[in-house]
């Protein structure tokens, strides 16, 4: 049975842009109620100033918590030197550094252009070093723009190499703002894997803004992408991409996965009561998927099994 990795970025993709922010008590039971039901990475936060996001403020709290649960590991997201430092000390098992494709984009969301973005990276690499700690580049809009509209392949595959040059461990494809069709997912991943080595290209962090998250999972999964990010409730989206809503749904790509016969570690019926969480914390949110409505199929777990 092949093994993927379900990657929890509720926390922070969710919450970073919906206005309540959640208290600490809740999300530390959101996140253990996760570890609970299997699964095993979480994005518990990022390290931006509170002034920023007050939804995040409380980052290092939770990495704490959240390094206190037996074998699951802790990421973060950073978006400069600065907040690698801060993760770095909060001491996180992994960190995330989004890097937009579209340089509009960075600059609108970062106040960075690819130049002056690279740099910070490089800054944020060695400090990821330094402490041991695994260190990630999110390629961010790399499906295409809100601001810019389409993104030129030939040029997430050129950021890519200098990220790569910039101390990037490991890549992401981000499509942040919900434009990415499977044929694009196909080609771009095997565009990228084909520039800075196939085991380097793990991740895809899908957004189910036009309802075709899954469908670009399994174009992801022929291409031999091993960790998928959702979000319980597909909570979130992109505060710096208008109208971009709805994380891929945790639940529903769980159940996928399982059902496809793929080996997630996540015992679904236990995550779906973790909805209950998010429901009492953030009673105006709308909570999404497809899977919690309908529940899952009468011979779902014969279907594990077989
Ligand atoms: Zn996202």
């Amino acid at each position: 049975m092949t093994r993927i990795l379900v990657s929890e970025v509720g926390p922070r993709d969710g919450l970073q842009s919906i206005k309540p922010v959640m208290p600490l008590e809740a999300k530390k039971r959101w996140i253990a109620a996760e570890a609970a039901a299997g699964v095993q990475e979480i994005e518990v936060g990022s390290f931006v100033p509170p002034k920023l996001l007050p939804q995040m403020a409380d980052t290092a709290a939770l990495v704490e918590f959240a390094k206190g649960i037996d074998g699951l590991i802790v990421v973060t997201l950073v978006p400069n030197a600065k907040g690698a430092q801060l993760a770095a000390d909060a001491g996180v098992d992994a960190m995330s550094i989004p890097f937009s494709m579209s340089e509009t984009h960075s600059i609108k969301n970062v106040r960075r252009d690819h130049p002056a973005m690279l740099e910070e990276m490089r800054a944020a690499a060695a400090i990821a070093k330094e402490h041991s700690i695994h260190f990630a580049v999110g390629l961010s809009t790399a499906f295409g723009c809100t601001i810019e509209g389409a993104v030129s392949e030939d040029q997430v595959v050129r950021l890519a190499e200098q990220a790569a040059e910039a101390g990037a461990q490991e890549f992401s494809l981000s499509d942040t703002t919900g434009y990415a069709d499977p044929a694009q997912v196909r080609r771009l991943t095997r565009k990228v894997k084909a520039a800075v080595g196939d085991d380097m290209l793990t991740t895809l962090h899908l957004h189910n803004t036009r309802g075709l998250g899954l469908a670009n999972v399994v174009a992801g999964l022929e291409e031999g992408i091993t960790t998928f990010d959702a979000s319980l409730g597909g909570l979130g989206g992109c505060p710096f991409a208008p109208g971009a809503s709805g994380n891929l749904v945790t639940e529903d790509l769980v159940l996928m996965l399982n059902s496809m016969g793929y080996e997630t570690g996540i015992d679904l019926e236990a995550l779906l009561k973790v909805r209950r969480i998010l429901a009492e914390a953030l009673p105006d949110e709308p909570l999404y998927g497809f899977t919690p409505d309908a529940g899952p199929m009468l011979d779902y777990k014969a279907r594990i099994a077989a």
